[in-house]
This record gives structure tokens, C-alpha cells and sequence, in this order.
């Protein structure tokens, strides 16, 4: 079951993100309230912080938890990528 990310600081319903790498972990910051949340990533997996047909860098993000895979849209054109989870 797929499932829509909302921002989870107190107060804030934001549901569009910018991603942000580091080595081993990506970062989805709230563009409403700059909150952020990490998620673990495998060192060499390539994660685009951009969208790679626009180059815009605001995206809705959703996630399977069961298939441990997480969909990035793209706010302005809607392309989408996939990106799966590390437990
Ligand atoms: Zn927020
Ligand atoms: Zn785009």
C-alpha cells in the first residue's frame, strides 16, 4: 500500500519535499517548515537531489513500506523515480 509523506513536525501538513544526499543517507526536507527526516540509502546507489527532466527540486514523495521502496514526483512536470529503502 502506497502512503503519501507528510511532513512530521507538529502543525505542519507539508507534503512537498527537496532531497538532500549524504553518503549514507538521504534527507527529505519539509519546504514548509524546513523539518527534516533521513532515510538510509546504500553507499553507491545514485539519487538524483533534482529532477532530471525539468531540473526542478520540489517533490511529492510517497512510500511502500512493504515493498521498502519510496516514489519521488516530480512537482513541476511529474516525472517520477523510485527509490528503494535499506532496513
Ligand atoms: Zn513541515
Ligand atoms: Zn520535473
Amino acid at each position: 500500500m502506497v502512503n503519501t509523506v507528510v511532513c512530521k513536525e507538529e502543525g505542519c501538513i507539508g507534503n512537498r519535499f527537496k532531497i538532500s544526499v549524504q553518503r549514507l543517507k538521504i534527507i527529505l526536507i519539509c519546504i514548509e517548515c524546513g523539518g527534516f527526516e533521513k532515510y538510509n540509502k546504500e553507499m553507491n546507489s545514485n539519487v538524483p537531489t533534482i529532477c532530471r527532466s525539468c531540473g526542478e527540486e520540489i517533490f511529492k514523495v510517497s512510500k511502500d513500506a512493504r515493498k521498502g521502496e519510496m516514489y519521488f514526483e516530480c512537482e513541476d512536470c511529474g516525472k517520477k523515480f523510485t527509490f528503494t529503502l535499506v532496513k
